[in-house]
């Protein structure tokens, strides 16, 4: 069985990842005690009703005092000021890290008010669902998921074990990346397709003024796909798009590229070329599959009336 790994977390934003961060580490018994806050007072009340964290603090300051391990849990764009507020109030020895979906802008954000000898371990667990607030975690979140370490220049080694015992603790497979890579490789894995499902959704949204509630009626396995990941935070999103700008301008290009090949071969009746396309990326599938990154039933799994 797993032992505490950190004597005092403080998660600061009690969204969804905290949520499950906290009950992740309550099932194993990684850390000793939790103390979480959050911006608004209800979202406070909320956790207390539900019993997340052990402590809910009314401020930051309160939730850090005395934390082995700080916890950002809050959107990409607000890291930088929760840092400055916490900064000076660290003890020395402490870690903080990060989950945000962007890596470059939180460690040019945070980096600069990690005081001298607290250690700073950016990290960022590739899970997460459409829901998000204090009621939307669990604790199996991270179970056979990756979490993805980002070291910064200097990382203490041992800070960085410890964090990836937290997340192996927590269900996770642990990897180091640096953050320009991981950046272009979420723009590829997770942002770009999240922008191209709201821009699917959008669409389908503005057809359905034309053809009253049929998009609805009929939605078939890809669109109501399309429409559980455009359903995800508007404020999260918001913020990746703002803060992993360059890479996920690289990516779109890309993607309008392939879209006009996609759409000259329909156009000019190019039936090899779609086939031969289609059955690259069914070959993807099998490898994402065969990683064990999704179940190969049918509908993904969803049950369905006889
Ligand atoms: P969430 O469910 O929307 O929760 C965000 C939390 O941050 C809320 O408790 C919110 O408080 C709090 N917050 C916002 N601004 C704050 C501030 N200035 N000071 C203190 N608290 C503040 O979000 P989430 O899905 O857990 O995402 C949190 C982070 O994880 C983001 O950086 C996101 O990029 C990253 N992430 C998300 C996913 C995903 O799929 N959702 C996956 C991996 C990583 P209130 O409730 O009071 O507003």
């Amino acid at each position: 069985m797993s032992e505490v790994v950190y004597n005092r977390v403080a998660l600061i934003g009690l969204g969804l990842i905290a949520s499950s961060m906290f009950w992740a580490m309550k099932r194993r018994g990684l850390a000793g005690e939790v103390t979480g806050y959050a911006r608004s007072a209800e979202t406070r009340e909320t956790a207390r009703r539900i019993g997340l964290c052990d402590r809910v603090c009314d401020s930051a300051a309160e939730a850090v005092e005395g934390a082995d391990l700080v916890v950002l849990c809050v959107p990409v764009g607000v890291m930088g000021p929760v840092m400055t507020e916490i900064g000076p109030l660290l003890k020395p020895g402490a870690t903080v890290s990060d989950v945000g979906s962007v890596k470059g802008h939180v460690i040019e954000a945070v980096a600069p008010h990690i005081p001298d000898g607290v250690h700073f371990v950016p990290a960022h667990p590739l899970a997460g669902t459409e829901h998000s607030g204090p009621e939307a975690g669990f604790a199996e979140l991270f179970d056979n998921r990756w979490s993805l370490l980002v070291p910064v220049e200097g990382s203490d080694e041992e800070a960085v074990a410890r964090m990836r015992a937290l997340w192996e603790g927590m269900g996770a497979n642990v990897d180091e990346m640096d953050a320009d890579h991981h950046d272009l490789v979420l723009a590829v894995t997770s942002h770009a397709p999240h922008l191209i499902a709201y821009t699917m959704v959008g669409v389908a949204d503005d057809l359905r003024r034309v053809t009253d509630s049929e998009v609805i009626k009929y939605s078939a396995a890809g669109f109501r796909d399309f429409t559980r990941i455009a359903a995800s935070d508007p404020t999260m999103w918001r913020d990746v798009f703002l803060t992993n700008k360059e890479a996920t301008l690289e990516i779109l290009g890309r993607f309008t590229e392939e879209l006009f090949a996609l759409q000259r071969a329909i156009r000019t009746g190019d039936g090899d070329h779609l086939h031969d396309y289609f059955t690259r990326t069914r070959a993807i599938r099998r490898g994402i599959i065969e990683a064990g990154q999704d179940t190969a039933a049918a509908d993904f799994g969803r049950a369905h009336k006889p």
